[in-house]
């Protein structure tokens, strides 16, 4: 996920975060295994999955601020004494790893923060400038937020702004010291850790949401983690490689694997939203390339892609997604028109 974040908050209903109140619902998913989802946010946090090891703990995902992996971390102290050994990061993408500093200021020295070596590179490429460029643009948000609540025109909404406000106000300021924590263990296929009761395999599959997308598997347990390969809301396409993602997700989904925890929404059974993801990346990508060989501009295709697509997929997906894939019509469009 990378931008349309707002859009959600406002959806969902404008749900205010209170402060102290814990930011993530722990879920058990097998023996051990949790699934962290957050509460909506301001700025998105991803969700994380808690795995428990003989010696310690890994978890998946730093979401998009360390005070938020902090408030992690308390919620993981209260299921055990254990310490966090493992982090790892499914992909570059603010809200999965800008969190990362909170393990080694926590446990330091004992965590090793593993993802594939594409992830590393692409958050050193394009994560440090993303985070500088936001520090800069956010206040503009922040003014329109302004604007937004001397609009408002209800008390319900005039809350509901001052909490984004307050949220975006707080961002901005934990943004400016942020420590950017790379990776200290990269693998180019696959980390397998064999850890007494449990084993955990790593896996890069295959290019998908980006280059760099890890899945950790418990083959056991029989439980996915996708990051945001695969989840509960829309897909978002900035940085993906939409051919490759449906080959990717084919892989994934021959795993034998009954629970997903994914990096957005609840968790995931069985495996029909692989199919509808797959369905749903093959109609964007074939729809997009016939209205591009038929001449269409950039405008006519977002709409009628778009028209098509909300008709067949609106009520399979989050309600967000009339919004969100207009969006991904204009990347499938560039992904054909001059290909990457
Ligand atoms: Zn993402």
């Amino acid at each position: 996920m990378m931008k349309p974040h707002l859009v959600v908050l406002f959806l969902l209903g404008f749900l205010p975060l209170a402060s102290g109140q814990e930011l993530f619902d722990l879920k058990p998913v097998a023996d051990g295994v949790y699934a962290a989802l957050a509460k909506p946010a301001f700025r998105v946090n991803s969700n994380a999955a808690i795995i428990m090891l003989d010696d310690g703990v890994l978890v998946v995902d730093t979401h998009s601020k360390p005070s938020a992996a902090r408030a992690l971390i308390e919620q993981i102290k209260k299921l055990t004494p254990k310490p966090v050994k493992y982090v790892v990061n499914t992909h570059f993408h603010y809200d999965h790893y800008q969190g990362n500093e909170a393990y080694p200021s926590s446990w330091p020295g004992g965590v090793e923060i593993i993802s594939s070596e594409a992830t590393r590179k692409n958050i050193q490429r394009l994560g440090i400038p993303r985070i500088k460029n936001e520090i800069l643009t956010l206040p503009e948000e922040i003014a329109k937020l302004n604007q937004d609540l001397a609009k408002a025109s209800t008390a319900e909404q005039k809350k509901a702004i001052q909490e984004n406000l307050r949220q975006a106000t707080a961002y901005l300021a934990e943004l400016k010291t942020v420590q950017v924590t790379l990776p200290t263990m990269t693998f180019d296929r696959s980390l397998i850790l064999h850890r007494g009761s449990r084993t955990v395999e790593i896996l890069w599959l295959g290019r998908a949401h980006t280059d760099g997308d890890v899945f950790v598997y418990l083959p056991q347990e029989k439980v996915l983690v996708t990051g945001d390969a695969l989840h509960g809301w829309t897909p978002f396409m900035g940085d993906s490689y939409p051919y490759d993602w449906i080959q990717t997700l084919d892989t994934a989904e021959k795993l034998d694997f009954d629970s997903v925890i994914g990096g957005h929404g609840d968790v995931i059974h069985g495996k029909e939203k692989f199919e509808l993801w797959k369905a749903y990346l093959q109609d964007l990508m074939d729809r997009t390339a016939s209205s591009y060989s038929q001449g269409d501009s950039l405008d006519s295709a977002k709409k009628s892609v778009a028209d098509f697509l909300i008709k067949k997929y609106a009520d399979k997906f989050d309600p967000a997604f009339p919004g969100s894939v207009v969006g991904n019509v204009a990347k499938a469009y560039q992904v054909i028109a001059f290909a990457r």
